[in-house]
C-alpha cells in the first residue's frame, strides 16, 4: 500500500476491511458510534487474538481527525495500525505488542468533516457539520471554493487602506506593509469565499456557519460560549465526542494515548489550562520523560500547551481530549500536531504560536521556495483574476493552505506518517504487564497443599499508570482469585484477595539517590488448600489497567 495518500471515507473503510480479512486474528474493526451525519466512526481493535481478549490486555488508544481537515492524522493513524500487523513475526517490537498489549486506532473521528475536506470542491471546516451555534449564516465572509478549481486560496483586492503589499523578494509573495509605510499600491487580503448580506461597502468576516470544535466539548474544565467559542451546548453534546468518551471510560485498560492533528510537528502535552507548577510532581516527570522519547524517536519537541501551545496570551484553551484523558481518567495522553512546513523551509528555532502571529518576511519567503521545489506546482498560485459575484474584479491567488501548511502535500505524507509510528508503538512498549515470576504448589501431606504466589509488574507504568489515577480514584488495585471446585477448601488465605497495586519503574524516575531500587512493583500471597489429589483450580489475576492472567494449576 503506497501511504502517499489522503483517505477518502470509502477508501478508509475499504482498506480496513481488506486488512481485517489478511489479518483476522491480529485484526478486528468495529464502530464506536455514528457521526452527526450517520457515518461509521471506525476503531481498528489491534491484538493477537490468540494471546487473549483485547480488554485483558493493557492498550493504547490512538484517534485523528478530529478536526475536519487534519487529514494527515488519518494517514499517521492507517500507518500505525499497518506497521504492527504486518509486522507481527517478522519484527520483535510489533510482535510482543500484539501479543501482549492492544492499539484501539480510530483512524478518523469526523468523517463528515472530512468528506466535505476532501471533496472535489471541498469545503473546510472546523469540526461538525451540524451549523453552530446558529441555524443560519451570519452576515459576512464565508469561505469557500468560488472558482471551482478544487482549492480554496485567497483574495486580494486593490485598496489604499489595505495592509498588504508585494513583495519585494518575490512578486508572487505578499508582505505587510509597515506602520508608517504612505507610497505605494495596496491591498486587503480575503479568504476566497462569498459574502452574506453583502451591501456593497462593507465587509465582515463572518463566524463561520459551522462553528463547532470537537476538541472543546469533552467534559473536562468544559465553558459555555462566551468564555470559548465552539464548545457546544454542553460537554460531550456532539455524538462524535459521546462515542469516544464512553469508549474510553468503557476500556479502563486504556494507559496512554495519541491525538494526531496538524500541524506545528510537536508533542503537546497537558494541562492545557494550567502551569506545570500545580501539576503532580512525579507525574510531570514522568510526562517529560515520555515527551522526551517521544522527540528521540519522532524529533518532534515536547512542550506543554499551557506554557508553550497558547493561541492568545491572555486565554486558555478547556475541554480538550489530552486534559480530559489525564485529568479525569489518570492516562497519559498526547497531542501530536503533525507536520511542520516552517521547520521544512529552514526556519529553526522558534515560538509556535508566536511564530504565525509575528515573524521576519524572510521567512514567508523562505517558505515558498521549499514550497517551488517540494510541493508540486498546487502549492502556491500566482495572483489571477477571477470575476467575483459579489466585489467585482479581484485576484485569486496565494497558498494552497490544505496541502501545505495544514498537511504535507501529497508527495510528502507517507514519510511525515511513517517518521511518527516509533513514538506510538514506543507507548506500547510502557504499558504495565502482569507477569508471574513465581507458582510453587507444594504438597505439605495427603491433601493438603500450599500455593506461593509471586506476581511482578514487568512495565514501566505502575498498575494505576499515575498518580492523577490514584487520586481521582478510577483504577482498582489488583484483585487475585482462586476458581476452585466445590470439593476444595481454603484452609489458609482467601477466595478472592486484594494485591494493591505494583510500581513500575516511572516511580524511580524523580529519585534522587540512585540505589533505591526496591521491589515495589511485586506482590506476594500464599494459600493453603485441602484438595483431593488432581484437582484444578485455576488462578485469577486482575487488573484494570495492566491486563488480566488465568492460570490453571493442578494440584498433585
Ligand atoms: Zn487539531
Amino acid at each position: 500500500m503506497d501511504f502517499n495518500r489522503y483517505f477518502r471515507n470509502e477508501e478508509l473503510e475499504t482498506t480496513l476491511k481488506e486488512w481485517k480479512g489478511q489479518y483476522k486474528t491480529l485484526l478486528s474493526i468495529d464502530t464506536i458510534g455514528k457521526s452527526h451525519e450517520g457515518r461509521p466512526i471506525w476503531v481498528a481493535v489491534v491484538t493477537n487474538k490468540e494471546t487473549g481478549p483485547d480488554k485483558e490486555k493493557p492498550a493504547v488508544w490512538i484517534d485523528a481527525n478530529i478536526h475536519a481537515t487534519e487529514i494527515a492524522g488519518t494517514t499517521t493513524s492507517m500507518s500505525i495500525i499497518h506497521a504492527l500487523i504486518s509486522g507481527y513475526g517478522k519484527d520483535n517490537q510489533a510482535t510482543r505488542l500484539l501479543d501482549t498489549s492492544v492499539f484501539y486506532v480510530v483512524p478518523r473521528l469526523n468523517p463528515d468533516g472530512a468528506e466535505l475536506a476532501l471533496a472535489d470542491s471541498p469545503l473546510y471546516i472546523r469540526s461538525s457539520v451540524r451549523p453552530y451555534p446558529w441555524d443560519e449564516k451570519e452576515e459576512g465572509l464565508h469561505v469557500q471554493d468560488i472558482d471551482g478549481d478544487g482549492r480554496i486560496l485567497q483574495m486580494r483586492i486593490e485598496d489604499p487602506t489595505g495592509e498588504w503589499k508585494v513583495s519585494s523578494l518575490d512578486p508572487r509573495l505578499m508582505e505587510k506593509r509597515k506602520p508608517d509605510e504612505q507610497a505605494g499600491i495596496f491591498y486587503r487580503l480575503l479568504q476566497e469565499g462569498l459574502i452574506e448580506d453583502y451591501d456593497g461597502y462593507q465587509i465582515k468576516v463572518a463566524n463561520p456557519y459551522q462553528s463547532l470544535d470537537f476538541n472543546r466539548n469533552f467534559p473536562v474544565e468544559w465553558r459555555p460560549e462566551d468564555e470559548q467559542k465552539g464548545a457546544g451546548p454542553y460537554p460531550t453534546s456532539e455524538p462524535e465526542i459521546k462515542a469516544m468518551v464512553d469508549f474510553i471510560v468503557t476500556h479502563p485498560n486504556i494507559n496512554a494515548a495519541i491525538a494526531y492533528h496538524t500541524f506545528s510537528g510537536v508533542i503537546l502535552r497537558p494541562p492545557s489550562t494550567h502551569p506545570d507548577e500545580e501539576m503532580d510532581a512525579n507525574d510531570l516527570w514522568v510526562y517529560k520523560a515520555i515527551g522526551k522519547r517521544g522527540t528521540d524517536l519522532v524529533g518532534y519537541p515536547n512542550v506543554s500547551v499551557y506554557h508553550d501551545f497558547r493561541y492568545h496570551p491572555k486565554q486558555v484553551i478547556a475541554g480538550v481530549f489530552d486534559d480530559w484523558m489525564y485529568n479525569h481518567l489518570g492516562i497519559f495522553a498526547f497531542t501530536v500536531e503533525l507536520w511542520d512546513i516552517i521547520s521544512r523551509a529552514g526556519i529553526e528555532e522558534r515560538k509556535y504560536i508566536e511564530w504565525l502571529r509575528d515573524h521576519p518576511h524572510e521567512d514567508d519567503h523562505k517558505i515558498l521556495k521549499w514550497v517551488d521545489k517540494n510541493a508540486g506546482e498546487d502549492g502556491y498560485d500566482d495572483w489571477y483574476e477571477f470575476d467575483h459575484p459579489q466585489l467585482g474584479k479581484v485576484e485569486i491567488g496565494g497558498w494552497n493552505r490544505m496541502y501545505t501548511w495544514e498537511n504535507p502535500p501529497y508527495n510528502l505524507i507517507k514519510e511525515e506518517a511513517e517518521r511518527n509510528i516509533p513514538f506510538a508503538l514506543a507507548l506500547g512498549d510502557m504499558l504495565p504487564h502482569l507477569e508471574i515470576s513465581t507458582l510453587e504448589v507444594n504438597r505439605i501431606e495427603e491433601g493438603t497443599y500450599h500455593i506461593n504466589l509471586v506476581v511482578d509488574n514487568s512495565g514501566f507504568f505502575p498498575t494505576y499508570t499515575n498518580n492523577q489515577g490514584q487520586t481521582r480514584k478510577t483504577i482498582r488495585p489488583l484483585r487475585v482469585e482462586l476458581e476452585i471446585p466445590e470439593d476444595v477448601e481454603i484452609i489458609n488465605g482467601k477466595r478472592k484477595s486484594e494485591l494493591g497495586h505494583l510500581e513500575g519503574r516511572s516511580n524511580k524516575i524523580g529519585q534522587i539517590f540512585v540505589l533505591s531500587s526496591p521491589t515495589d512493583n511485586r506482590a506476594r500471597i500464599e494459600w493453603v488448600l485441602k484438595a483431593p489429589k488432581d484437582s484444578k483450580l485455576i488462578i485469577h489475576i486482575k487488573s484494570e489497567r495492566a491486563g488480566i492472567i488465568h492460570k490453571e494449576v493442578t494440584l498433585i
